[in-house]
């Protein structure tokens, strides 16, 4: 296995700046409307959440990968999934993938009461020395299993999977509030549809379908 250093620098210059601006212009042109969430992309340095070498190309409209296999998604993406939630402040939201922190933080900045959830002990104790995340009091981390959710915690008002689910988890589905909704890409490895699941009571769920999209696998059982 490869180790590799991670190289962060954490200095937002007016370049960088100008380069978000035109990043949430052009999101906004892919047809993203909700201006809270527009405003959490252009508040949020993406290049805090990359090593130094994608500093240059952190603002393009890309996933990129942060060791282990993984990605931090693309921001249209990350907007897309954020809009579907419709998070309003203080709703507890649960995330499934934490990877960089940049979909949590963008929660965090919508307000919500992030718990997120990551399966992969070097993606976890990256973030957890990741300063950039103090900015928010009320987003916590845990390592762990996102197909059992966090049922310490639960019922939860939204959940959001940023991983690609071959099925909808059972456990997720149990640990969200009645009139609470569920964001969650789903299929085969090669594409998934974008589902928003809402509970209407304890059996009950409405299902919309969205666009296709493809993310890393959701992993399954113990590692
Ligand atoms: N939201 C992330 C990107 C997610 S990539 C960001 O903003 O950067 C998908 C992440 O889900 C990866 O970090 C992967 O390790 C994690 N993951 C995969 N299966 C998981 C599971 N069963 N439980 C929790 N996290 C999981």
């Amino acid at each position: 296995m490869v180790n590799f250093v991670i190289m962060r620098r954490y200095e937002d210059t007016y370049k960088q700046k100008g380069l978000r601006r035109q990043l949430v212009d052009s999101i906004r042109q892919k047809g993203i409307t909700d201006e809270n969430v527009l405003a959490a992309i252009g508040n949020i340095p993406r290049h805090f959440f990359l090593d130094t070498a994608f500093e240059s190309i952190a603002y393009e409209d890309r996933a990129f990968p942060i060791g282990e296999g993984q990605t931090i998604s693309q921001p249209y993406t990350v907007a897309y999934q954020s809009q579907l939630l419709e998070i309003k402040p203080y709703e507890k939201v649960l995330e499934i993938g934490t990877g960089s922190a940049y979909q949590a933080c963008v929660l965090a900045e919508l307000k919500a009461n992030v718990f997120t959830i990551e399966r992969q002990k070097k993606l976890f104790e990256l973030v957890k020395q990741f300063q950039f995340k103090s900015k928010y009091p009320n987003l916590r981390f845990f390592y762990g299993d996102g197909y059992e959710g966090l049922s310490s915690y639960a019922p939860f008002d939204k959940i959001l999977v940023t991983a690609a689910a071959p099925q909808i988890p059972e456990k997720l589905l149990q640990q969200l509030k009645i009139g609470g909704k569920m964001v969650i890409p789903v299929g085969g490895q090669d594409v998934q549809r974008m589902l928003r699941i809402t509970k209407v009571s304890d059996t009950e769920f409405d299902q919309e379908l969205f666009d296709n999209f493809t993310f890393v696998p959701m992993l399954a059982g113990k590692r």
